[in-house]
């Protein structure tokens, strides 16, 4: 008998662009150059060989240079702000989530998204006539998928050690700055298509 896995897709970065959309609308409302600084120190790495701090390289970015100091009044600001229902889509992650689908392997998305923001991750589900489940990043490994696609260090180090029940689940890490320690001995990714293309070709087939 052959086992198909289950996989759990992360929405936040692997799926939807939150890092560059937040700091954009942040920019757009109150006069700072989070997203110019972000992109300036992409061009200075790739062009001139040279690093620049770049505003959005840390996960805790949202409060550590944002004009917010918790994450309760960020996001208080970033539902008002429409951040939840305008956040782009990475390119070619809405093809990799139809790849899935036609792959007609069980997948589902899991994330951890709060309040306002559960809405279009359910119409993003109900889009590819997935399930969604809302869990916290500390707390991701409990649902028991085989495959994990993510960007969180919390959730990849939660999956690999203690998921599919305390035994260890897979992993993908969609590669970020935030993540970039757990490098370079794991399954590591630079989009959801690449992972996908993965799947399919090293997993599934
Ligand atoms: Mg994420």
């Amino acid at each position: 008998m052959t086992v198909v896995p289950c996989i759990a897709v992360d929405i936040d970065n692997v799926v939807l662009e939150f890092q560059k959309h937040w700091a954009g609308l942040h920019d757009n409302w109150f006069g700072t150059e989070l997203l110019i600084d972000h992109l300036r120190s992409e061009v200075n790495a790739f062009l001139r060989g040279y690093e620049v701090e770049d505003p959005l390289a840390k996960w805790d970015a949202i409060t550590t240079k944002s004009r917010f100091d918790n994450g309760r009044d960020f996001f208080r600001w970033f539902n008002k702000a429409d951040g939840w229902k305008t956040m782009p889509t990475i390119p070619g992650a809405l093809g990799a989530c139809w790849r899935l689908n036609e792959l007609g392997v069980p997948w589902f998305f899991c994330t951890a998204r709060p309040g306002a923001g559960m809405q279009p991750a359910e119409k993003l589900a109900k889009k590819f006539n997935v399930p969604v489940e809302f869990l916290s990043a500390a707390d991701k490994w409990t649902i028991g998928a085989d495959w994990y696609i993510d960007d969180s260090a919390v959730v990849l180090d939660n999956v690999r050690t203690k998921g599919r029940n305390l035994n260890g689940a897979q992993a993908i890490r969609i590669r970020k700055p935030w993540n970039d320690h757990l490098g370079p001995h794991d399954i590591a990714c630079d989009t959801l298509a690449d992972a996908v293309t993965y799947l399919e070709t090293e997993v599934l087939s």
